[in-house]
């Protein structure tokens, strides 16, 4: 083969991309990946999963600290804002090594500079062509702003709160999704008086009613304030402040709520622009890469996943899944299509959030007859240890038939799901689960003990 010939090129080394490409080269093809940033590891490596995550740590040691006579510990503690960043960054190089070290292990070329999509495929990178049997697309997406408005020093997103030089006084989230609940958890773990405004009737508007409920009053007990189904009406850099003005959606006073940052964290908008996709034949939703069932774009062998392709999900993992499945595909493996639903999904705020499945409200509308059960944290003995409460939900089909969505807000539940995820996605019912005893005293009996009772047979619940 010609040095610029290749079986498969990836455009852009995010999750999306390098799963790609580490499972196309497993399966012995020619890959190369094209990358613009100088570090590989795009949104989730650089600017998204990992370095929050590290952060959402330092905020729960924190937490702790505050909370230490609960343990009969006494603490004291404040928090060193660069020593913080300083251990977010740190994590952040050693995962950035540890994943180029493994695409050179599969011997993928990393090509640097921008790529941009031409015929053939092919793609090309700085005056150098690269042809390829197949393409796949996977230059992610970039934090959107409020029409109108720019990034200041004071009006950011999450791309500058990673990095902000200071723990604001006081913060204002626009967006109560998983970025506006993480950053809300951040900097109330470390002092500020902070404001949630969401535009939907709820926060966490994609969990199951029962959950939003929860993390409301959750958020509440910890002192931010959170408004639900409110209008951010404008956004203005006052020089040494920012002014956010907001109203109820239904009408009412306008209320203006001065802070030193207000953080937009109303969604992620993909990068597609300038890139020659619609040029190269590829169709377009709203700048999102359109595909079908199995990620193929309108192009032949160009192909498309992560946030920047239209799919139901922008999650690292989802990504992930959607690099194997199409590797596969491209090695003429036969895949069957993703279950979005399937796939679980955690936000990292205090209360924690995990789902995976239908919310009650979606399986109604879907049309099943479904049963919930809900259990409390509070009931468990190793809940009360840990010192944090919220429940777990689950919705499954009347009658004893498969388990349709579990839904959990409290301690650890970003780890539970995994076992929820498995009960879902093998389509486990109630009485099989029942029929599984929880090591005691642990916070998985959460699990065990919803599914007992919806079983019929309750042990630690009437
Ligand atoms: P999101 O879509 O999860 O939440 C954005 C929120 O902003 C929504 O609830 C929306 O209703 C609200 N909103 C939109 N316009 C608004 C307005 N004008 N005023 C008030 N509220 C408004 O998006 P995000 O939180 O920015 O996250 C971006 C993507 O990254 C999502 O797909 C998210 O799932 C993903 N992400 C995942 C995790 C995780 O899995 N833990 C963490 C961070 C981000």
């Amino acid at each position: 083969m010609a040095d610029d010939a290749f079986d498969v090129v990836v455009l852009g080394s995010g999750t999306g991309g390098y799963a790609t490409a580490l499972r196309a080269a497993e399966l012995g093809k020619r890959v190369a990946l094209v990358e613009r940033d100088s570090r590989l590891g795009g949104t989730c490596l650089l600017r998204g999963c990992i370095p929050s995550k590290a952060l959402l740590e330092s905020a729960a040691v924190m937490d702790r600290v505050n909370r230490s006579e609960e343990w009969g510990i006494k603490a004291t503690g404040e928090p060193d804002w660069p020593k913080v960043l300083e251990s977010e960054q740190h994590i952040v190089e050693k995962k950035v090594q540890g994943l180029t070290g493994l695409i050179k292990a599969r011997k993928i070329e990393i090509v640097k500079g921008t790529g941009r999509l031409a015929a053939g495929p092919s793609v090309e990178v700085d005056g150098r062509t690269l042809t390829s049997t197949d393409v796949v697309l996977a230059t992610g997406s970039y934090p959107r702003l409020l029409p109108g408005l720019e990034v200041t020093e004071r009006i950011i997103t999450s791309d500058q709160a990673l990095v902000l030089d200071r723990i604001p006084r006081s913060v204002a989230i626009i967006g109560a999704g998983a970025i506006g609940l993480e950053f809300a958890t951040v900097y109330r773990s470390f002092g500020a008086e902070v404001t949630v405004l969401e535009a939907l009737p709820r926060v966490a508007p994609l969990e199951d009613e029962d959950v939003s409920r929860e993390a409301a009053r959750a958020f509440k007990k910890r002192g931010i304030d959170a408004f639900a189904g409110v209008k951010v009406t404008e956004v203005k850099d006052a020089g040494d402040h920012v002014e956010v003005t907001y109203q109820a959606s239904e009408g009412g006073e306008p209320k203006t709520v001065s802070v030193e940052i207000c953080l937009v964290a109303v969604g992620r908008g993909p990068v597609s622009d300038g890139l020659g996709y619609e040029e190269a034949g590829v169709e377009l939703d709203r700048g999102y890469v359109k595909v079908n069932g199995q990620l193929q774009t309108s192009a032949a062998h160009v192909w498309a996943v992560g946030d920047v392709a239209a799919t139901p999900l922008q999650l690292a993992h989802s990504s992930f899944l959607e690099g194997i499945a199409v590797a596969e595909r491209i090695a003429s493996m036969d895949v069957p299509e993703i279950d979005y639903a399937g796939i679980p999904r955690v936000t990292f705020s205090q209360p924690e959030i995990s789902s995976v499945g239908l919310t009650e409200g979606q399986a109604k509308d879907r049309g099943f007859d479904v049963e919930t059960k809900k259990f409390q944290f509070a009931t468990l003995a190793k809940a009360n240890i840990v010192g944090e409460g919220g429940i777990v939900k689950v919705v499954a089909e009347k009658g004893g038939g498969r388990t349709l969505g579990v839904h959990m807000i409290g301690p650890h539940v970003t780890e539970l799901i995994a076992e929820a995820s498995l009960i879902y996605n093998w389509e486990a019912a109630p009485s099989e689960v029942a029929a599984i005893i929880h090591a005691h005293p642990t916070l998985s009996e959460a699990i065990g003990e919803v599914f007992l009772g919806l079983a019929g047979k309750p042990l630690h619940t009437m």
